[in-house]
């Protein structure tokens, strides 16, 4: 069988442009979305696709084992494999919180751990369907690239520069000076990026790039991009498989740009027309509330947006106050009834710290999206018996910085409720013993 996909407008869903152009908007402004030819696609059955991709799922064939490449038909169906830069993306683990969840009602929590993967995000799902296909565009000699660049917040350009060293192209990333983690900035200067640190916000940084990828020599990365989707879709099918096929009742989700919102539903949608899924979960995208333009447009009943000015925050991957992907992911929560929540800097900073204590090792985003079950759990808008994933969206390691500094009660203006400071003891005997004895009195209570 024949695959085939193409560039299309996201909003219309009308014209026409090959995956080889070098193209991230429709000529009305508009972003650009990958169609799927999915005629094609349906002459297998739903039982077929299952099978096949159960059949690949973290074996050792190249590319396949990954869990982007396992979907490639439904990916980038016709480039070959011998182009694609693969780390071994996917295929991260679905945690079941199962203690975290008792303790908070709901048993059937899973944390679908995305930043257990090469350079500790879900952005790798990503950039690995993006870099491949600037490699394709490279050594076929479509057309004459010379490198890639993007704006981040401190994991895309993680995940750009590592892609980009694997295949040996060159990239360019710019970042907010003093906004993102000590670790995030490390990554593409160990991977050997041209790394600017500007005196800006990520959304100056947004705007420097595309102006700058206006001369078509060099290739844009961020999630307006959107190949980049593609990649971070299969995130939605992976959950499904991973629950033998079965679909959970919600699913939480950190936002800052929005492409990862819109990729969950467009995954899901398509594996809803091949028949794979009857329905989609109940998505709840969640904001900090120092950066909540989509939270703040959801409450007004979605008759207004505004670009906001994003404040300091713990989750500084998700400080965005002008989404690109917006258009894109309103669209998607509106058609299917989908749900936005927000989290102050004290509930996302305990959310964290108190999944931690149950094994956890969370990301403030990830914070993010707990603190905002928390909220729906309060309400009773979720079920006991309903089965939740929340997604991570970043290794706890990346900010080890901000969990130090919330243990040691140096996060301003918060309080940590469930601190766990060091214990700085002379090196005797009975002092350590004594201090065991306190520990094990206060914890069984
Ligand atoms: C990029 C990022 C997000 C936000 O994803 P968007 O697609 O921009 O909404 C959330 N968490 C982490 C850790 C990220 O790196």
């Amino acid at each position: 069988m024949r695959y085939d996909a193409w560039f299309r407008d996201a909003d219309t869903g009308n014209g026409r442009w090959e995956l080889d152009e070098i193209i991230y908007r429709s000529p009305t402004g508009a972003l650009l979305e990958v169609a799927h030819d999915m005629e094609a696609l349906k002459h297998r059955s739903a039982a077929g696709w299952m099978k096949l991709w159960d059949s690949r799922y973290k074996r050792t064939q190249w590319p396949f084992s990954s869990g982007v490449w396992g979907k490639k038909e439904m990916v980038l169906p016709n480039i070959p494999d011998e182009d694609i830069v693969s780390l071994d993306e996917g295929g991260t683990n679905l945690f079941w919180a199962e203690r975290f969840g008792k303790e908070i009602g709901v048993p059937e929590l899973w944390v679908k751990q995305c930043g257990v993967s090469h350079t500790g995000s879900f952005k790798d799902l990503g950039m690995t369907v993006l870099v491949s296909q600037v490699n394709h565009i490279m050594k076929r000699k479509k057309h004459d690239i010379i490198g890639v660049a993007c704006a981040s917040t401190g994991d895309t350009s993680a995940a750009l520069s590592a892609y980009c060293a694997a295949a040996g192209i060159t990239s360019v990333v710019l970042l907010p000076r003093g906004k993102i983690s000590p670790t995030q900035l490390i990554q593409p200067l160990a991977n050997n990026s041209l790394t600017l640190a500007l005196d800006t916000d990520f959304d100056g940084c947004m705007d420097l790039v595309q102006q700058l990828t206006e001369d078509k020599k060099l290739y844009l990365a961020n999630s307006m991009n959107s190949l980049r989707v593609e990649g971070q879709k299969t995130v939605a099918i992976e959950i499904v498989q991973q629950f033998d096929w079965e679909i959970p009742d919600w699913i939480f989700i950190p936002g800052g740009n929005l492409g990862n919102v819109s990729a969950l539903y467009k995954g899901f949608e398509e594996i809803r027309e091949l028949g794979i899924i009857t329905r989609i979960p109940k998505i709840v995208c969640c904001q900090a509330e120092a950066a909540n333009p989509l939270y703040l447009a959801y409450k007004s009943g979605w008759k207004e947006f505004h670009a906001v000015l994003a404040g300091d925050t713990q989750a500084s991957a998700i400080r965005i106050g002008n989404p690109v992907s917006r258009s894109k992911a309103i669209k998607a929560i509106m058609r299917h009834d989908g749900k936005v929540e927000q989290a102050s800097e004290q509930e996302l900073a305990d959310a964290v710290a108190r999944a931690d204590r149950t094994g956890l090792f969370n990301c403030p985003h990830t914070g993010v999206a707990l603190a905002s079950l928390l909220k729906f759990i309060k309400r009773g808008e979720i079920k006991p018996n309903e089965r939740v994933v929340v997604v991570s969206t970043a290794h706890g390691l990346k900010f080890g910085n901000i969990k130090a500094d919330y243990h040691t009660g140096k996060i301003p203006g918060i309080t940590p409720t469930y601190a766990n400071p060091p214990v700085e003891l002379a090196p005797q005997r009975q002092a350590v013993y004594d201090a065991v004895m306190r520990h094990m009195e206060k914890s069984l209570g």
